[in-house]
């Protein structure tokens, strides 16, 4: 049996007479890596942008663990377990990746956020649980050997690892990555290939757009495939490689 942690139901997302997005409907499973591909303007940034929260979407349901989150502002979501990647490095460039993802955790505990970075109006024991589950953050982000750079040192591939280390440390549910590998070079797409291997297999569920697609055929358990903001296939990589809707929508775009 698999329980949908993230469904979406019949979305749709207009923009004046752009029909970005246009009755979608899908679900992303327990413990699954998703993968939403589709030619350049087909929906997808729309898609995880209104699974976030960015824009009220134009009709439709976005239920998280079986509770409605449309409505719900950006922070909400987040708290209730789902987390995306943002495009700005860090508030504080001067503060070390382990004090980042520090501050990530302490955002979902009682104390103040900066409360084990200035040592203030701290909760008994919640320290040490912090410490460790930053310690496996940092491990499986592979940024154990930069935990304490300053942010504003690592290079623009431990950048992106590091966002993605952020938005673990809201214990997630469910993670939405929007194009990781861009701008990544083969070893390093190597490590964000074990990185979402390594989030699924702890139990969070991955949504990944991605244009790279040896990446998204490696690590997908599914494939959602979008063409003018509407499903045109689903299915395993190997279903989605053979479709010939997925094969013609792509052959538009220069491969
Ligand atoms: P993808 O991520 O698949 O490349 P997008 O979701 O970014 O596609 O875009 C889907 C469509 O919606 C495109 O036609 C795009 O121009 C349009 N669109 C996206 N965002 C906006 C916006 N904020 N305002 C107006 N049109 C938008
Ligand atoms: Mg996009």
């Amino acid at each position: 049996m698999t329980t949908a942690v993230l469904k979406v139901d019949r979305l749709c997302k207009f923009f004046g007479g752009v029909r970005a997005v246009n009755d979608l409907s899908f679900e992303v499973r327990q413990g699954e890596i998703l993968g939403l591909i589709g030619p350049n303007g087909s929906g997808k940034s729309t898609t995880v942008n209104a699974l976030a929260g960015i824009y009220p979407v134009t009709s439709g349901e976005i239920l998280l663990a079986g509770g409605h989150i449309q409505g719900l502002p950006e922070y909400e979501r987040v708290a209730m377990g789902l987390a995306r990647t943002f495009q700005t490095a860090s508030i504080f460039p001067e503060f070390t990746v382990r004090e980042q993802v520090t501050l990530g955790c302490n955002a979902t505990l009682q104390s103040h956020p900066l409360s084990s970075v200035f040592g203030i109006g701290r909760h008994p024991g919640e320290d040490e649980a912090v410490a460790a589950r930053v310690a496996d953050i940092l491990e499986i982000t592979a940024l154990d050997a930069v935990a304490d750079a300053p942010v504003g040192t690592i290079t623009a591939a431990q950048q992106r690892f590091l966002m993605i280390a952020t938005a673990l440390a809201s214990e997630p549910k469910v993670i939405l990555l929007d194009e990781p590998a861009a701008g990544l070079v083969s070893h390093e797409r190597r490590t964000l290939i074990d990185l979402i291997v390594a989030i699924r297999d702890k139990g969070i569920s991955v949504l990944v757009i991605e244009h790279h697609m040896a990446l998204i055929m490696e690590v997908c358990d599914r494939i959602v495939v979008l063409n003018f903001g509407s499903m045109i296939a689903e299915g395993t990589p190997e279903e989605i490689r053979n479709d010939k809707a997925v094969i013609d929508a792509y052959l538009g775009e220069a491969a």
